[in-house]
């Protein structure tokens, strides 16, 4: 399947008092509740509920119906029910209209229906569905290769066990509980009057530039990680940080948090073993940029942006169209 419809615009969170945008993965319309997930009862009777409804991830990649509008194959869980009670990782996602929802992991599952080859990964997926279903599929692809990757305590080494309808894991021998975790990243466009900063990074071909990000460190601030990340990849120090946005990136499993940065110094000095280049455009040519991506231009000649589903790309917009300044 190739992508055949851009990444709808984003939409507004109207249950939010203070209207916000709300980018690809964000917007999960799941009540997760969390307070009941450790009630084996009541988890159990929802696994037993004919209208409950489970997805199924092959390698990370979801069942998909491919119709003229792909969207999630959503499954009666009695399909389900021999892995589940095989110990296949089985994840409570949440509820929303009465119907609770789940997620198992069918690595290797010989289901005749879905061959590996008929499923879509979630990168290429998400722009392509509804905003509110690939927030799910965030949540249900960050849980899964969580439990893929931590089946041991990371205490004392002993396979753990899981519990709380997959929100956690426990060791059996020293008892010590593991939760799933998201790694904080900061993203942010540097401004300086007309004109912002951005880099084009080592690994990226082409002339694709994108905002500055780095990941959080133990012990700081999003907006000394901003300062310190901007200082490191750029040379440029940074005054004042102001949040716009985030949005979960389940790759594997890392928040994005947008800032606009002031740009307080002038000249670059890149770290090259990040980024290639990195200059200062002017707002009317990141606006160009940000129209060239929005349409889904890839041309390896032009200055490019990521593309609507990253926040990157929202950053460049919202500053490059006026909607905020620092
Ligand atoms: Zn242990």
């Amino acid at each position: 399947m190739t992508p055949a419809r851009r990444m709808p615009s984003p939409v507004k969170c109207a249950s939010i008092s203070r209207m916000e945008d709300i980018y690809c993965f964000a917007g999960n319309r799941l009540d997760r509740m969390s307070e009941r997930r450790r009630d084996r009862d009541w988890v159990r009777s929802l696994l037993d509920d004919p209208a409950s409804r489970m997805l199924p991830l092959y390698d990370l990649k979801p069942a998909v119906r491919d119709t003229a509008q792909p969207a999630l194959e959503w499954q009666p869980v009695e399909r389900w029910r021999a892995r589940i009670e095989a110990g296949a990782t089985c994840i409570f996602l949440g509820v929303d209209g009465g119907r609770a929802h789940f997620a198992i992991d069918a690595t290797g599952a010989d289901d005749g229906s879905n061959a590996a080859s008929d499923n879509v990964d979630v990168r290429t997926l998400a722009p392509l569905i509804a905003a509110g279903e690939a927030a799910i599929l965030a949540e249900a692809r960050s849980l899964i290769d969580w439990h893929a990757r931590h089946g041991f305590c990371a205490q004392c080494g002993t396979p753990t066990d899981v519990e709380s309808a997959g929100w956690t894991r426990r060791c059996p021998n020293c008892k010590a509980h593991h939760y799933p975790r998201s790694d904080p990243v900061t993203i942010m466009l540097v401004v300086r009057g007309e004109r912002a900063l951005l880099g084009r990074n080592k690994r990226r071909p082409g002339r694709r530039f994108s905002c500055l990000a780095g990941f959080m460190e133990p012990g700081e601030t999003p907006e000394e990680a901003v300062r310190r990340e901007v200082r490191e990849e750029s040379g440029i120090r940074v005054g004042r940080v102001r949040y716009l946005a985030a949005q979960p990136w389940p790759f594997p499993s890392t928040l994005m948090m947008g800032f606009l940065a002031e740009g307080i110094s002038e000249e670059i000095t890149i770290d090259p073993e990040e980024l290639a280049e990195a200059r200062w455009f002017e707002r009317e040519e990141i606006r160009a940029m940000v129209a060239r991506a929005a349409a889904g231009e890839d041309d390896p000649t032009q200055l490019s942006l990521p593309q609507p589903i990253a926040i990157a790309h929202h950053l460049c917009r919202r500053w490059s169209t006026r909607l905020d300044e620092i």
